[in-house]
This record gives structure tokens, sequence and C-alpha cells, in this order.
């Protein structure tokens, strides 16, 4: 069984401190993180997605100066249509967070004793700590030199079985029936189902609808993504303390939502009505 997890993908810096940019992918990379942080008051992390807001928040409530850049024109830009993810920018912003959109960064140099980001829209900021979060790549190279057929992740039918009999992949390095999912929830559905065929009866997973909880206190977000290239629209309400954002597929079955703000007390009544992902 394969469960070897997932790389952080390296943006390829210029400039003599790239190599200090840290990412978070296990506790060793946080205890690191932790050391270098100790006595800081900048920091920059590159990309707004889930972990980059979420560390955004976090330092920024410890009082910590932080800049995001993204290259997108918003955050969490997978994840949330564009007034939901209005919403969440201007609470982090009203709270201090300083987002950089629709740019990147080019060079990461050493300003001793500070560090100097130069973004390509030709903003430089000085930092104390680089922090990378722009995304995971699923941990494939085994598997392939293994001759088991890869994709974005080892690919494995609904009971978690590779293109090899009894070779059986799950977690964030798994695409189980087309889904790449890197999150705790679905890896627990994996489990239980793979237990069950290990001991005998082969149980094929069940993906139901499994909303995400963005840890940004601040502005607390829930998403429910709808299937990747499912057809359909986002509808957005828009409230002063919340975003409501429901979508519907071309046959009007509500297939995923976004709740930012007072709206994400909805989460449980919303999850109901989206059938399961998978089986
Ligand atoms: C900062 C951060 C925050 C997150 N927050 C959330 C959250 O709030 N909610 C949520 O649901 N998910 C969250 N996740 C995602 C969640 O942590 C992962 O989906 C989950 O840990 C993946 O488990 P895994 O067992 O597939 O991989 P991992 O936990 O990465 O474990 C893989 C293990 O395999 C080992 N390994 C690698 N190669 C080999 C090899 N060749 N042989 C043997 N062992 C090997 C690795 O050393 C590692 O110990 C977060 C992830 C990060 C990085």
């Amino acid at each position: 069984m394969l469960a070897v997890g997932a790389d952080p993908i390296r943006l390829p810096l210029a400039g003599n401190a790239a190599e200090s940019v840290l990412s978070v992918n296990d506790l060793s990379d946080y205890q690191r993180f932790r050391d270098v942080l100790d006595g800081k008051q900048r920091i920059v992390i590159l990309g707004a997605g889930l972990i980059g807001c979420e560390f955004a928040n976090d330092l920024r409530s410890a009082g910590i100066d932080v800049d995001v850049i993204d290259p997108a024109a918003q955050p969490l830009g997978r994840l949330l249509p564009p007034q939901a993810a209005g919403f969440l920018r201007a609470t982090l912003e009203a709270a201090g967070v300083r987002f950089h959109f629709g740019t990147t960064a080019q060079s990461v140099a050493s300003a001793a004793p500070a560090i100097a980001a130069a973004l390509a829209d030709g903003t430089t900021i000085e930092t104390d700590l680089v922090l990378s979060a722009i995304g995971l790549r699923p941990r494939i190279d085994l598997a392939r030199a293994s001759g088991l057929t890869v994709n974005r992740g080892i690919v494995t039918d609904a009971f978690l079985q590779s293109s090899a009999k009894d070779v059986y992949a799950l977690g964030d390095c798994a695409e189980v029936a087309g889904f790449n999912l890197p999150f705790v929830m679905p890896i627990m559905q994996a489990a239980r189902a793979l237990a069950k065929t290990l001991h005998g009866t082969p149980t094929p997973v069940v993906y139901p609808a499994m909303p995400v909880v963005v840890k940004t206190p601040t502005c607390p977000t829930v998403v429910c993504p709808p299937p990747p290239g499912v057809d359909g629209q986002w509808e957005e309400s828009v409230a002063a303390d919340g975003v409501r954002a429901l979508f519907h597929d071309s046959a009007g079955t509500l297939r995923g939502f976004a709740l930012v703000g007072a709206a994400t007390k909805d989460k449980q009544a919303l999850t109901k009505d989206v059938p399961p992902l998978l089986g």
C-alpha cells in the first residue's frame, strides 16, 4: 500500500537567499519554521491558497507583518467565486494582511539582516522570512519507477487498487477514481473502505460531500468545491456580514457551495443537499 504523501512545489527563484525559503509539509518543517520565525517581525508568504491564507491569518493575529503574493486575482483562487473571495480578502486586509495579486516573486536576496523579495511587478518587499505555500505535488516517483499507472497521482480504481494487483494507494499520493483530494476526510473514507477490502470484503470508497473548513478565524470560510469538469454556475448572495455562494449544475442540482463570514452557519444544511462525489 502506497501512502507516501506529496511534496511541496518549489517556485524557481533567483537570488542568493532563494534557499532560505521555507515550506511546511510536516512537523519537522513546522518546527524549523517556528525556530526561524522566533523573534522575527515580518513575513512574505508565497501563495494565497488554503495554507497561505491560514498562515497569513494566524501570523497577523500574532502581530507579525504579513505580505501575501499570488499571481491569481483573489485569495483561494481555485476554490471561491469572486464575491466570496472578495469578502475574505477585505476581512483579512482589514486585519492588516497585505495582498499582492496578479504578480509573483522573482528573486529572494539577502539584504542583511533582512531579505529582499523582488516581485515581477517591480515591487521589492523587505522581510525577515519567506514562506512558500504554492501547493503540493503527489509523490509518484516510486510508483512510476515500479511501472504503475500514474497521472497527477498514483491512479487507482474506486477500491484503491493501482494498475497492479494487490498494490493499493491512498492519501495525498493517490488519484482515486479520478480524484486527488489532499485532505484528511477523504483519506479516512479511503482507509475505512480499504480496511474492509483487505479483510476480504471488496468495498469501494464512498466520498460524500466533504466541505473544507478554512482555518481563517478572522473570516470563517467553508467551501465544498463542485467536482472538476461539472458544467454549471455560481450564484452569490452578498450580505454585510458574509457571502453565501451556491453552485448548481446545468440540471439545477446543487453540486457545491462556498460560505464566508456569518453564512458559514448554513454549512450542515447545505452539505446534506449536495450529492456524493463518488459512490
Ligand atoms: C500546512 C498544512 C495544513 C493542512 N491542513 C489541513 C486541514 O486543516 N484539514 C485537512 O483535511 N487537511 C489538511 N492538510 C492536508 C493533510 O495534512 C494531508 O492531506 C494528509 O496529511 C496526507 O496524509 P498522507 O498520509 O497521504 O501523507 P503524509 O501525511 O505526507 O505522509 C506521507 C508519509 O510517507 C513518508 N514517505 C514518503 N516517501 C516514502 C517512501 N518512499 N517510503 C516510505 N515512506 C515514505 C513521508 O515521510 C510521510 O511520513 C494540511 C496540510 C498541510 C501541509
